[in-house]
């Protein structure tokens, strides 16, 4: 089995006995190997190990008591599943709220919605779910639109964040609880580590304190845990999970860093540990020894707290961008493409497989490889002739033809989608 993380990330896995007897409690069957040492375990003794792993993280970081409402924002993925999973089983009487962010994803955003659904009746947590297009009126698709066309999930992160800490004060939370884990943070250290970028540094310690009034503290409860465990924990215990489909998936610096810790933990199963240890224990202190007073403003237009000179918050410049856009449409719905008079300056693109094109299609669409869409140079050789063209996509379900679409506007041409009624 296969499960794929955006960017690509991919793990491979198969859940199957791995001996006779299990290395703890000597009578199971082990089906799971732990990272770091050679033991093989069963399913109970995995998770057993597991949640004492998280139980005394919360406990010699302090990260919550029970006077708190803890936040989980749920993607849908198995981070933030397991995370769910482990606090609720930990702590059965905590205070805990799930919330998802429908950022308006096309062909991805409504799916992983079900599943969090499908996560929060199982594990019994409620659900708050926050809808950006019908609340705010824009989506994370359109900034394909603007000059953040190439950096998407720079842009989708810091609405996120934004979202993160104005929900939080709405919904009465004190604490957010966040799935980073431990190949996240090493990577994500590294990698601010190589950019000198110390200050950002300080924010992966197991708990970030609030940085404005009224924020929720910020913890990391699955800090000491590998990825690959935490995949595991989520299948053996079969919880809802969305692969990360989305269409915005991209490989960014930190990504390859992981790349780069796995090749070297597999010469020393206790290398991620101990760089972890030495960042946690002996440098995070040196950092936080330096304390700077941040100051901080009510951002212009929304009102929330910023720490940006110019008294307006990074979302809001942001979205001043996609509001001087007047046209945003990237899709066509299969009535307003036939009721459209005039499509002289038209080219439609058929991206299904050759077979059934040939048998039937759109009245004048040219067909062009599915696979295309994989090759961003040999997408902008074939398309460049239709510079100056309408472009028009489609396929079956619209949501390769989607991809087409999204990967032509990030090369600049004017393409959309035709929207699969069917869908
Ligand atoms: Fe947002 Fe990028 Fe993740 Fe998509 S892949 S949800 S755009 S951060
Ligand atoms: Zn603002």
């Amino acid at each position: 089995m296969q499960y794929i993380k955006c960017g690509s990330e991919t793990f491979n896995f198969e859940i199957k006995p791995i001996g006779k007897i299990c290395n703890l409690c000597k009578r199971e069957t082990p089906v799971v190997t732990l990272t770091t040492q050679a033991l093989k375990l069963c399913k109970s003794c995995f998770l057993r190990i597991q949640e004492r792993r998280v139980y005394e993280g919360v406990k010699r970081y302090k990260m919550f008591d029970f006077k708190d409402r803890v936040g989980i924002f749920l993607s849908g993925g198995k981070d933030s599943s397991t995370l769910a999973f482990l606090l609720k089983r930990l702590y059965p009487t905590l205070n805990i709220q799930g919330i998802y962010l429908n950022l308006g994803i096309r062909y991805y955003s409504d799916q992983a919605q079900k599943t969090v659904e499908n996560l929060c009746e199982k594990l019994n947590i409620p659900l708050f779910v926050y809808n950006l297009p019908k609340e705010e009126g824009f989506s994370i698709d359109e900034f394909i639109l603007t000059d953040f066309k190439s950096k998407i999930c720079s842009v989708c992160g810091t609405i996120k964040r934004y979202l993160f800490s104005k929900l939080a004060k709405n919904l009465g939370l004190t604490v957010i609880a966040t799935g980073h884990h431990l190949d996240d943070l090493l990577s994500t250290y590294l990698t601010l580590f190589f950019q000198g970028d110390f200050e950002s540094i300080k924010r992966l310690a197991p708990v970030s304190p609030p940085i404005f009034p009224g924020q929720a503290k910020k913890i990391k409860p699955l800090f000491s845990l590998p990825e690959r465990e935490i995949l595991y924990l989520a299948l053996l215990e079969e919880l809802p999970l969305e692969s990360c489909s989305c269409p915005h998936g991209e490989i960014t610096p930190s990504k390859k860093v992981k790349k780069w810790l796995e090749d070297w933990a597999s010469e020393n199963k206790t290398f991620k540990n101990q760089v972890y240890s030495v960042f946690l224990n002996k440098f995070i202190p040196l950092l936080s020894s330096k304390k700077e007073s941040e100051a901080f403003f009510s951002c212009l237009k929304c009102g929330e707290y910023t720490s940006s000179p110019n008294q307006i918050c990074g979302r809001c410049r942001r979205i001043s961008l996609l509001e001087r856009i007047p046209d945003r449409k990237l899709e066509f719905t299969r009535e307003e493409w036939f009721s459209l008079k005039d499509k002289t300056n038209w080219v439609i693109f058929d991206v299904r497989e050759k077979e059934d094109y040939l048998q039937e299609h759109l009245e004048g669409a040219k067909w062009v490889s599915p696979n295309l869409v994989e090759d961003e140079k040999a997408l902008f050789k074939t398309f460049k002739p239709y510079k100056d063209k309408n472009l028009l996509f489609y396929c079956y379900t619209g949501r390769l033809s989607y991809l087409f679409v999204l990967k032509l506007r990030k090369l600049s041409f004017k393409a959309y989608n035709l929207l699969n009624s069917s869908y």
